[in-house]
């Protein structure tokens, strides 16, 4: 499936996807798989990112999915709270505290309509391989990075 086609259209434009989400939410699929190490962990994108089942979730077992698993899904935008009402802060705040770990661009399928992409370009990008969606060994610039304001 072709994630552009996926999360419905908003005034004629494709809704924009979040890169950190939930498996629960509208339009959830497989982003990638975490790998690296605790102290650097990166994200492997699959080629084509996979609706959530129940059978891959469960693949995560005993951790929860979002340790192992990084989703896309429809950005709930004013449900989130790091959505200002026209932007997402959590990709601000990214951008801003935490260092690129990759030189290029990753192969990644969702970013014509990745919200963070959109707001902050390549240098989302570049530091999007180290973000965990769930973790319980984050660095403090991680957590300075995921906590709202
Ligand atoms: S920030 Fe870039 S690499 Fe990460 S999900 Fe969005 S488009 Fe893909």
């Amino acid at each position: 499936m072709n994630p552009e086609d996926r999360g419905g259209c908003a005034g004629g434009r494709p809704a924009l996807l979040c890169p950190s989400a939930q498996p629960e939410m509208s339009g959830s699929m497989i982003l990638g798989v975490m790998g690296g190490t605790a102290e650097e962990p990166r994200l492997s994108y699959l080629e084509e990112p996979q609706p959530v089942t129940g059978d891959l979730l469960a693949l995560a077992a005993p951790v929860q999915p979002t340790q192992i698993f990084r989703f896309a899904a429809q950005c709930e935008e004013s449900a989130c709270c790091h959505f200002d009402g026209s932007r997402c802060r959590l990709a601000t705040r990214i951008v801003q505290i935490l260092p690129a770990v990759v030189a290029a661009l990753p192969p990644c399928r969702i970013r014509p309509t990745c919200r963070w992409y959109q707001q902050e370009g390549r240098d989302a990008c570049l530091r999007c391989p180290q973000i965990e969606t769930q973790t319980y060994t984050a660095s403090e610039p991680m957590i300075l990075a995921a906590t709202p304001a």
